[in-house]
């Protein structure tokens, strides 16, 4: 069994703990001893890594992952492309995840049925690398809903990235086939998207009976439902129903925030507030100019997220960063820039922020006791990151400061082996 000692590092254990210098030693998968200061850890028979005063800290969860978006401006591009190109897509964005420091990643939807399934099962076996992955469902819609891409003259569900049901025998099958597929959890679109001008966000699309439903089918089974909800009735409807994952959570009102705080151990948020700041200030090379997507009405709904989700965070509501990276504004693996704009948009400290994306991370994994965290006996899912990310959270989107990234005690990334002072392996 492997086991490696991280000497010289900064612990930032992602328990909201105060850094301290220290050392950490891997054996196997786990996390088996953590010592304070210089020189605490045995080093016989460990490859010793001397961080030379870099920051150890768990690795980070996306909570909120479309593998298969494939960069495209529009929504109904992220289905185009052919099946066998769109599983090598997912493939490789899933490695390009993990080596930029996500080790866990909550699948939010994929764009064909099974593409999420069969990259998390490549992960698992050893395949492909790629960070743990629990596999989303396609998008349940409605008709004329987010993610009914049909056209009238053209009206055939492969055009479309979600599946788009009515009623609830309708919603019962497309959630038990998903379910015979082995997904980890089913995404309802529950309101609409300022993306498309017919469904917007305030706009809430699916009946109680279809939900009801597709709760049902889904916990029948031990599995867990998401939903998009960015109008304040398909919030209330993720509380009413049991869904665990809420995506958005744009336009909570006191009665929503009241519900959400009441069932506050029972929910995550994951709003995926990138693509908000993206469609106002980084979408205008491809047609949206800031004026564009003002008037689809972006500014008013990221006013309306900042101040619904910064209300939540203070209730104690277990907000997550991450989402909807996988847009040709929101490019794959920038992921980490939701960390900064929960500083700037939701009140939240840096800390806070790293906290979310670790040990509230290893809960919405389903893993609370041995994923998220730092500490001894847990899971060794581990960055080495240049800096101090306290201080500046962006050098979490910056490769070049991301050093090692371990993840069940390997490595996904090696920290560059620079001279036998860095790296050194004792008898
Ligand atoms: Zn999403």
């Amino acid at each position: 069994m492997s086991s490696v000692l991280f000497t010289n590092v900064r612990v930032l254990d992602g328990t909201g703990a105060q850094p301290y210098p220290g050392e950490v030693l891997v054996q196997g998968n786990r996390i088996s001893r953590v010592g304070r200061g210089p020189r605490s850890l045995p080093t016989a028979g460990v490859t010793v890594i001397d961080g030379a005063g870099a920051t150890l800290m768990p690795g980070m969860v996306e909570a909120h992952t479309h593998f298969s978006w494939n960069d495209a401006a529009n929504l109904s591009d992220l289905q185009r492309l052919p099946l066998e190109e769109h599983v090598l897509w997912s493939a490789s964005v899933a490695k390009r995840y993990l080596e930029a420091g996500w080790t866990s990643c909550v699948g939010a939807a994929c764009a064909k049925p099974r593409l999420d399934v069969v990259t998390r099962n490549a992960i698992n076996q050893g395949l492909i690398p790629g960070p743990r992955y629990l596999a989303a469902s396609q998008e349940i819609t409605v008709v004329g809903g987010l993610g009914d891409e049909t056209l009238p003259h053209l009206p055939f569900p492969e055009f479309s990235f979600g599946v788009a049901v009515t009623g609830t025998e309708e919603m019962r099958r497309a959630v038990r086939m998903f379910l015979k597929y082995g997904v980890d959890s089913i995404k309802l679109n529950l309101s609409g998207d300022n993306f498309m001008p017919s469904a917007p966000a305030g706009t809430t699309w699916m009946s109680d009976e279809e939900v009801a439903v597709a709760v049902k089918e889904t916990k029948m089974r031990g599995k867990r439902v998401a939903a998009h909800a960015r109008s304040g009735e398909s919030i209330k409807q993720c509380v009413r129903h049991g869904i665990e994952i809420i995506y958005h959570a744009s336009f909570a009102d006191e009665e929503a925030l009241d519900l959400l705080e009441a069932n506050r151990d029972k929910h995550f948020v994951a709003p995926g507030i990138g693509i908000l700041v993206a469609m106002l200030d980084h979408a205008a090379p491809w047609g949206i100019t800031r004026q564009k997507a003002v008037e689809m009405g972006y500014e008013i709904e990221l006013a309306a997220a900042s101040e619904s989700l910064r209300k939540m965070h203070k209730r104690g509501i277990r907000v997550l960063p991450g989402g909807d990276y996988g847009f040709a504004f929101t490019p794959h693996c920038q992921n980490a820039r939701d960390l900064e704009f929960f500083v700037r948009y939701l009140g939240f400290t840096p800390m806070e922020a790293i906290r979310s994306a670790t040990l509230y991370g290893g809960q919405i994994m389903m893993r609370p006791n041995e994923l998220g965290t730092l500490r001894e006996g847990w899971l060794a899912d581990l960055l080495l990151i240049d800096g101090d990310p306290l201080a500046n959270l962006s050098i979490l989107r910056d490769a070049k400061r991301i050093l090692a990234v371990m993840k069940d005690g390997q490595f996904a990334k090696m920290p560059e082996i620079e001279s036998s002072r860095a790296w050194e392996r004792a008898a």
